[in-house]
């Protein structure tokens, strides 16, 4: 017992030993919702003697499920561990479907339907009966209707209008059509296992608790599951933070909180308000900005470390400028820390995954290894890749595996085999694949290969987008298409909108934005002028080959080629058995939601980035910066660029320039000083076991000790000045007359 509840306050204990069958923990970041709902599966495994295999255990994330399992494994040992039912919602609600789901008609070996899959079964439906819907939006529609419940049949029996009862053929056609062919989409894989236990309770007879960490982004579907697990024992444990609801997009309720009150009379709330994570600067402006919700009920938080350091708010000239900012500090703190700080320390948390462009392009320049948090990194997202392929075959046509990797894509109705065929071919005939296929679509080669019409005018599309490209490149320089110029014209050849809006639905507006960074990035390639004075910015490590860049557009080309080439392949590589290399983390708040680091960068705070322009709620995009804010332990830095990535004047997010809000607004220089990397790298090395988010020998932010600089003890006066600008109640108004015209609120 002694070993579960150790480390734990007294609110902490509570939640872990409570003989409350139904229990809410509502409690802000940081405060030990996720340490002590581990502790509270332990305990009753340890000391209530329940079968860990009785247990459902459901998170957000299968990062945070690995995390809770290797907790509780400490605790109670392997065996035991990994009997527990612990993982993300859709991964528990499989397993129960594998098992039990024959009994709902389901086949054991059933498929899962990806997005793609289900959009095209709609396109079909459409078609049929040509109907005037757009498969994207009666997508949508049908993952919206299964989030909140709806089902087919019951949307059928209310549909009144034209348009609803359309929508109703397409929905219950789709249904239908997924049954027929044994799959389920991601929405199935909860319905169908709360249908199995509404009708099937036995299977979950012997289900004794129920524990669900952040609770506040559960949809409707997500309650119900956990209802019908908690059926017959009705124990259940809840922690969230309705500040943290940051999914309310994916339909995430709210309400849900209130619900399971009304639900079971005697739930039993505890609040936690001690906070361990953050230093109390970086809490207090989380504060600050959280508060500026009006209709948001007051609550305590208190810190238990020391105030440390105010966040910084840093305004840059460019995204470039920021991005280089940024990794030149990482490595200032670095070195600054005598080493105690190392990459795994820091996290760059992102809006949107489209902002990573930059940052990877500084990163990579640097040589500074990093990671990717729930996404894949800029280059090796499929639509970058797309286009970057076209632009490598267009630069050099004899590069057989771009050609055969794009040849069909978007999809020209070459198969799999045709290009096989067409591959052999070339290799007997001792020619290049390109140049078979080349003299193939201009009837200049008598191919072996059997193409059927459809497929020739494949062929002949996919060679004359190349030609094209290429002849813009082959002309006089003063004539050459600029970079930006030729990826417009591929996307514009490949009609590359119509094909990502087809085929990605939902996520078109994203892989867009994508290539539109690309662009960005294309665009500052091949301006030496702004590149040049960008260099000359202190904070701008130096870029190579810049004077390359200007001779020519298939050599600016080539170049652009190949600093991707070396982006894309800055991976580090571990040798087996040597210690993994501490790496910078990237993620988007969204996927850091319930981590923390000791150093955290919020770039891009500006409006339409946050609050995003695609957003209508602000509330929700405000608690999504209090998320990103509060994932900080002992530095947090904001920034803004003055110009976005597409060079446009941007106006900084307004939840930062509000009154009240509390930062240190700086506007030049070195942000990091060698006393508080130092005091940064002392507080690191302390003892304090059990602390997650750090790395091994590594500790977290002490209570109560007196050198945690520089609240205790000396302070240098030009980091005590920074703390009576800190303190004035807007961090721009701080700055009085010199304050730079573009930042007044
Ligand atoms: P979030 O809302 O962001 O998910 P949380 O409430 O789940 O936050 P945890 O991640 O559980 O918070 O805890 C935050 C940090 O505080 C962790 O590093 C955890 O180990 C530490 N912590 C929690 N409780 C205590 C305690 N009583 N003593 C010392 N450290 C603690
Ligand atoms: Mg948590």
């Amino acid at each position: 017992m002694d070993d579960i509840l150790h480390g734990l306050n007294k609110a902490q204990r509570e939640v872990v030993t409570s003989e409350a069958s139904v229990l809410q923990v509502l409690a802000p970041p940081g405060s030990g919702k996720t340490k002590t709902l581990t502790s509270r599966v332990a305990y009753l495994i340890a000391f209530k003697h329940l079968k860990p295999w009785n247990i459902v255990t459901c998170t957000f994330t299968k990062k945070a499920a690995n995390e809770m399992k290797e907790r509780i494994r400490s605790f109670i040992g392997e065996e035991l561990s990994k009997q527990i039912k612990l993982g993300t919602f859709h991964s528990i609600a499989g397993q129960y479907l594998r098992k039990y789901g024959q009994h709902i008609g389901l086949a054991k070996d059933f498929g899962v339907a990806d997005t793609s899959d289900s959009k095209a079964i709609i396109k079909r439906i459409i078609k049929k009966h040509d109907l005037t819907s757009e498969a994207p939006k009666a997508s949508g529609r049908i993952s919206a209707n299964k989030c909140k419940g709806i089902e087919s049949a019951q949307f059928a029996q209310t549909a009144k209008n034209v348009d609803q009862q359309e929508f109703a053929v397409i929905f219950s056609e789709y249904e239908a059509e997924l049954k027929a062919s044994n799959l389920l989409d991601y929405d199935d894989l909860l319905l169908r296992c709360c249908f199995l236990m509404r009708t099937h309770p036995q299977c979950v007879s012997n289900v004794e608790a129920v524990l669900i960490d952040e609770f506040q982004d559960t949809n409707t579907v997500q309650y119900d599951l956990m209802s019908l697990f908690a059926q017959q024992r009705n124990m259940i444990t809840i922690v969230g933070d309705p500040d943290q609801s940051i999914y309310g997009f994916r339909h995430a309720e709210i309400k849900n909180l209130k619900l399971m009150k009304d639900q079971w009379r005697d739930t039993l709330t505890i609040n936690l308000e001690e906070n361990y994570r953050s230093s109390g600067a970086i809490l207090h402006a989380a504060q600050t900005v959280i508060e500026q919700d009006e209709s948001r009920p007051p609550k305590k938080l208190q810190a238990t470390h020391n105030y440390g350091l105010r966040p910084v708010l840093r305004k840059l000239p460019s995204a470039a400028a920021e991005a280089a900012w940024l990794v030149a500090e990482i490595k200032r703190m670095c070195a600054l820390s005598g080493g105690v700080l190392q990459h795994s320390d820091f996290a760059i948390l992102l809006r949107s995954a489209a902002l990573s462009r930059v940052i990877e392009a500084a990163l990579g320049r640097d040589g500074m290894p990093y990671r990717m948090v729930g996404g894949l990194k800029f280059f090796e997202r499929v639509e970058v890749k797309l286009v970057v392929d076209y632009l490598r075959v267009i630069n050099q046509p004899n590069h057989g595996e771009a050609v055969e990797r794009i040849i069909n894509l978007p999809p020209r109705r070459i198969g799999d085999a045709t290009v096989k065929s067409l591959r052999e071919e070339a290799s007997k005939r001792d020619m290049s694949f390109w140049d078979l296929i080349c003299g193939i679509a201009q009837g200049k080669t008598r191919s072996t290969t059997k193409l059927n019409a459809p497929a020739e005018k494949g062929l002949a599309s996919f060679v004359n987008v190349i030609l094209s490209g290429r002849r813009k490149l082959e002309v006089a320089e003063d004539e050459q298409i600029s970079l930006v110029g030729l990826i417009n014209l591929v996307a514009k050849k490949i009609d590359l909108q119509t094909y990502l809006k087809n085929k990605y639905e939902n996520e078109y507006e994203a892989k867009w934005s994508n290539v539109e960074e690309l662009m960005a990035q294309a665009a500052d390639a091949s301006d030496p002028e702004r590149l040049k004075a960008l260099m000359e910015e202190d904070t701008l490590p130096a870029v190579d080959d810049l004077d390359q860049r200007s001779t020519g557009n298939e050599d600016a080309l080539s170049i652009f080629l190949a600093n991707i080439a070396l982006t894309a392949t800055a991976e580090t590589k571990t040798e087996e058995g040597t210690e993994p290399v501490p790496q910078v983390t990237i993620s988007t708040i969204h996927s850091a939601k319930g981590l923390e680091w000791p150093v955290v960068f919020l770039p891009a705070c500006y409006e339409g980035s946050i609050p995003h322009s695609r957003s209508d709620d602000n509330d929700e995009e405000r608690r999504l910066l209090y998320v990103g804010m509060t994932r900080a332990q002992a530095m947090l830095y904001l920034s803004c660029p003055i110009k976005d990535t597409q060079k446009q004047e941007t106006t900084m997010s307004s939840f930062l320039t509000q009154p009240g809000v509390q930062l240190y607004f700086e506007e030049h220089g070195p942000s990091m000083s060698l006393a508080t990397a130092k005091g940064l790298a002392t507080t690191l090395r302390r003892e304090q076991p059990n602390l997650s988010g750090f790395n091994e020998g590594k500790q977290g932010l002490d209570r109560d000790e007196d050198n945690y600089w520089p609240l205790n003890g000396e302070e240098a006066p030009e980091e005590r000045a920074k703390w009576d600008y800190g303190k004035a109640a807007n961090p721009v108004a701080a700055f009085g007359a010199s304050r730079p015209a573009s930042w007044v609120p």
